[in-house]
């Protein structure tokens, strides 16, 4: 792939393969990449046949015995330079991500620095890696625990946040001393090869890290193969679901990290501007693209509800929508026209299930933009939870406000949806907090806080059918997850003296 500054676009421009350090040509089944803001197609990206997955797990299979023996401190060295190429290429890899997501130029801003933090957190790996060790376990015996690199493993990631999401993995799988096998998401493949060539660049051996684009046939392959030791996917559930069986059936450690529905509570004592600041923001920052992203508020008591509609209305008329690059602009469009097709049509299915259209984005236009994939955002209050926009995902700038008479009951409502990724309360009362962080049944909880994304040096997982697995991505986990615990117990016999043999268990000494 070329490097084509943006405004010079080359529709015919193929991304390919990044295999053995070396960029690679695949020129089967090419599907277009637009650009969601004009609609246009601004390039290709080639599509891996299983030859090309099976040959970039040879490179990965080839590189790992020596990669496994560097120095722990000399493949951290390697992320440092990698943070720091990261750094210098920052704005490139946002224009990417702009180009092809369609997200706002901060907000790629923003999602390129929280991936950026899980290199910092690499960096460290030889403290992460550093083990356990009990000295006389028994006369004269020492134990330890070592974490082992587990061998090749792959990454498979969703369209959302192509730079982030694949730097939840490589960078401490890498670090471990684990070779890794991306599969980023087809609609936004630039920024992921990008930081292939940074990685590269900054030192890492041929074959540690390879990048495949493509299908379900890419996937299936990464998934079939033996020498694939470990799988960490990120997207929607119904894959999410399908990845897991269908890994650890073959043996293979999985985490799948799926979809979400996130609600956010509004207590009657909240401070209700803010609340509402900081719900326009979950709600419609990178287009309700996010995983994390609240797509429902449930307002405690009418009084609340009914400002909260108030307030969320007048700011939804001053949301500016329109192209990512833009500094103007506060939401992008959303990322395809299927997508938007999908969205749209979640849209008219609240108001056939009878639900309150309080502000109506389907007729949104912007001007110079009118072949992009914009939809404005919407409001909808008087939602039920046997409603199908309140029970499914939309992944778009939809926002349903349903009401509850308790915070007994908002716990509930919550614990009883399918997804379990992150949710909020909004509260001045210390106590309702405490209530609401103990109970509900979702992995990550703010207060106060809209997004709660966890920095880099905690983990970031959801429950229920938000998480296939039973480890979180990044932070301690993902060092847990990347490698495999041996724990080795060490005698040194005293020589010339004659030893019994013991035929029973060894007991307490
Ligand atoms: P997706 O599930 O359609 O695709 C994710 C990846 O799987 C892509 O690389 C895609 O090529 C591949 N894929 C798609 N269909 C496949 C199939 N049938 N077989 C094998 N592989 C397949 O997800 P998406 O639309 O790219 O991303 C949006 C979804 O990701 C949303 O549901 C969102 O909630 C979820 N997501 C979750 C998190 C999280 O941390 N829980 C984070 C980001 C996004």
């Amino acid at each position: 792939m070329s490097a084509t500054p943006a405004g010079e676009l080359d529709p015919a421009e193929i991304v390919g393969h990044f295999i053995n350090n070396a960029e690679v040509a695949d020129d089967n089944r090419p599907l277009p990449v637009s650009n969601p803001a004009t609609g246009r197609t601004v390039r290709h990206v080639a599509m891996a046949s299983r030859r090309t997955v099976e040959e970039a797990i040879t490179a990965a299979q080839a590189a790992f015995p020596a990669w496994r023996n560097t120095p722990a401190a000399k493949r951290a060295r390697v992320m440092f330079r990698f943070k720091e190429l990261l750094e210098r290429h920052a704005e490139e890899i946002c224009a990417a991500l702009t180009e092809e997501h369609g997200k706002v130029f901060d907000d790629a801003m923003g999602e390129f620095g929280r991936g950026v933090e899980v290199v910092d957190y690499a960096c460290g790996i030889p403290e992460l890696l550093k083990g356990e060790y009990s000295r006389n376990v028994g006369p004269g015996i020492d134990s330890w625990s070592d974490f082992q690199p587990l061998g090749v493993v792959a990454g498979i990631t969703p369209f959302n946040f192509p730079a982030m999401v694949p730097m939840w993995m490589y960078p401490i799988a890498i670090a471990c001393g684990n070779t890794f096998v991306l599969k980023p998401s087809e609609k936004d493949p630039t920024a992921p090869l990008i930081c292939a060539r940074l990685l590269r660049e900054a030192g890492l051996p041929d074959g540690v890290f390879n990048v495949v684009n493509g299908d379900k046939e890419a996937v299936d392959t990464l998934l079939h193969d033996d020498r694939v030791q470990a799988v960490s996917f990120v997207g929607s559930t119904p894959v999410a679901e399908y990845i897991y069986s269908t890994g650890t059936a073959n043996g293979k450690r999985v985490q799948a990290l799926g979809g979400a529905k996130n609600h956010a509570v509004v207590m009657p004592d909240a401070d209700v501007g803010n609340a509402v600041s900081a719900l326009m923001g979950a709600a419609f920052g990178s287009c309700g693209e996010r995983c994390m992203a609240i797509s429902v508020a449930v307002c405690v008591g009418d009084e609340v509800g009914d400002e909260v509609v108030a307030k969320l209305s007048e700011q939804i008329g001053d949301l500016r929508v329109g192209d990512g690059m833009d500094t103007s602009s506060q939401m992008g469009p959303l990322v395809t026209k299927d997508h938007f097709d999908k969205v749209r049509a979640y849209v008219d299915l609240g108001v056939e299930e009878g639900a309150n259209l309080v502000c109506d984005g389907r007729a949104l236009v912007v001007e110079g933009r009118e072949e992009g994939f914009f939809l404005g955002p919407c409001l909808f209050d008087g939602v039920t939870t046997d409603m199908r926009i309140y029970k499914e995902e939309i992944f778009g700038p939809v926002l349903c406000v349903v009401r509850a008479e308790s915070e007994e009951q908002a716990v509930q409502m919550i614990d009883g949806h399918e997804y379990g990724n992150g949710t909020c309360i909004f509260t001045r009362d210390g106590e309702a907090a405490r209530y609401f962080a103990d109970n509900v049944d979702v992995g990550m909880v703010g207060i106060n806080v809209p997004l709660p994304v966890p920095v880099a040096y905690h983990s970031f997982g959801g429950w229920k059918r938000s998480l296939f697995g039973d480890l979180f991505a990044y932070g301690p986990d993902g060092v847990r997850f990347y490698t495999r615990r041996k724990t080795i117990t060490q005698r040194w016999p005293s020589g010339g003296v004659r030893e019994k043999a013991q035929f029973s268990f060894p007991g307490r000494q």
